[in-house]
């Protein structure tokens, strides 16, 4: 049935890059015949799932939205996708996404964007708008993302779904391929706040292919996220999080997201964290730095694309050919970037400097879950911006991640859910949850409470 739905709708949406038909349904048989075996597989066996392009899955086309791993077939599963395979998850193929996960709106992503199912003249956010897409077009009921500064959440508040980043090491990244690892973090996308908490339970867990998994046990999310309870609960709205540049009606249904939280019992007061406005001038320096050094392996030999190669020109001429064809503006924007503020002289001045900012929002984080148990904002300042709107304007593009980018750098819990629609122009609204790190299962019961 999903299939037939991709089949109906996805030449309007384009969530998908890749539609992998006989893979599918070749494992949704595998379900079956495990099931008549008698193994138990648990609830998401069978359930299908669209899958971010920038995961490794064994033998299908991967290529992160970029020209320059066109035709690159993984010989691996990632690590998120092995456990999705355990579980019985069937994958239905890979969804777009701006390349390399740089972006806010598809619209970076070297196969054309994404759109929003709500308003096809609209952008789906990003990066992850093809994940978050297919769910909101019901061409999946499930989907995996990746969040690196706020690519799971944005998509997920401008296309009305449910959208978590897990605690930083919660779940591993062996196999995304990747953008700035330090921020990196696979997570759940879905329709709704218990399919997501189960599927974080299937992906969540230690690995240790990643060094920087976490050797914990999995929050209790599918508990969570079926109590819905929060009475008692703390929660803080972060003041630094709202006014100028927020929509009207963003705040609205934000305001009222929280009021109810506080008629089903939470305790709502406000809380500073007076670094968070730093947060988007220190992604940006720090995010780079290491994705300029992440994309320094696409060197025309290793993967995909080779541009030059005529047995005449230098390895280094063909790297350079091969960069320059196969690299988006964004990317290449990116790596400039990264590569200046790393470089002798001005390592200091930026890359040092944003790193000591990190750990003055992070220590904002640890100050304000001393006193409350989760922060909450608006997911991103707007509803979903029209095509082209900002693609002329990296600032305005950037802006988008205003809210989710002081999670990724502190490394705790934070979620996106849907709270209604925007009175100015119907359009989804998200409420932004920030957890302490290894406590994701309060972003369920937040989430749930307010679905
Ligand atoms: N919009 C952010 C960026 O462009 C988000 C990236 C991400 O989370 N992958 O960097």
């Amino acid at each position: 049935a999903h299939l037939d739905r991709i089949a109906k709708v996805d030449d309007r949406v384009r969530a998908f890059l890749y539609v992998d038909t006989e893979g599918a349904l070749a494992a949704a048989r595998a379900v079956d015949e495990r099931r008549a075996a008698g193994e138990d597989l648990g609830p998401l066996a069978g359930v299908p799932l669209g899958l971010k392009d920038v995961f490794t899955q064994k033998g299908v086309p991967t290529t992160c939205g970029s020209k320059i791993l066109e035709g690159w077939r993984p010989p691996y599963d990632a690590t998120v996708v092995r456990r999705l395979r355990e579980a019985g998850v069937v994958i239905l193929g890979k969804t777009n996404m701006d390349e390399f996960a740089m972006g806010s709106s598809t619209e970076n992503s070297a196969f054309g964007p994404t759109r929003n199912p709500w308003d096809t003249d609209r952008v789906p956010g990003g990066s992850g708008g093809g994940s978050a897409a297919c769910l909101a077009a019901f061409e999946a009921p499930l989907a995996i993302g990746s969040d690196t500064g706020g690519s799971i959440r944005q998509p997920a508040a401008v296309t009305g779904t449910v959208g978590v980043k897990p605690t930083y090491g919660g779940t591993s990244r062996y196999g995304l391929v990747a953008m700035a690892s330090s921020l990196d973090q696979p997570g759940p996308c879905a329709r709704t706040v218990l399919d997501a908490a189960l599927l974080h339970e299937v992906i969540a867990g230690h690995d240790p292919l990643d060094s920087t998994s976490i050797d914990q046990p999995v929050p209790p999310v599918v508990e969570a996220a079926r109590s819905a309870d929060v009475r008692g609960l703390r929660v803080g709205v972060v003041k630094e999080l709202g006014g100028e540049g927020y929509q009207p009606g963003v705040e609205q249904r934000f305001r009222e997201a929280v009021d109810l939280l506080a008629e089903l019992g939470a305790e709502v007061v406000e809380v500073s964290c007076p670094h968070f406005v730093y947060a988007l001038p220190a992604y940006y320096l720090i995010m780079p730095s290491e994705c300029s050094s992440n994309l320094a392996r696409f060197d025309a030999m290793r993967y995909g694309l080779r541009v030059g190669d005529d047995g005449i020109r230098s390895a280094e001429e063909v790297m350079a050919l091969t960069r320059e064809a196969g690299f988006g503006p964004e990317v290449k924007r990116r790596i400039m970037i990264g590569t200046y503020a790393l470089s002798s002289g001005y390592y200091d001045a930026y890359y040092g400097q944003a790193q000591k900012v990190r750990t003055l929002i992070a220590r904002d984080f640890e100050r304000a879950f001393e006193s409350v148990d989760v922060l909450v904002s608006p997911t991103t300042p707007t509803t979903a911006f029209r095509l082209g709107e900002r693609v002329d304007d990296p600032l305005a593009m950037y802006k988008a991640d205003l809210c989710t980018i002081p999670s990724n750098l502190a490394g705790n819990a934070s979620a996106s859910f849907p709270c209604g629609l925007s009175p100015e122009d119907g359009l989804p609204v998200g409420l932004h949850v920030m957890a302490p790190v290894l406590a994701d299962d309060r972003l369920y019961r937040v989430g749930a409470a307010v679905e």
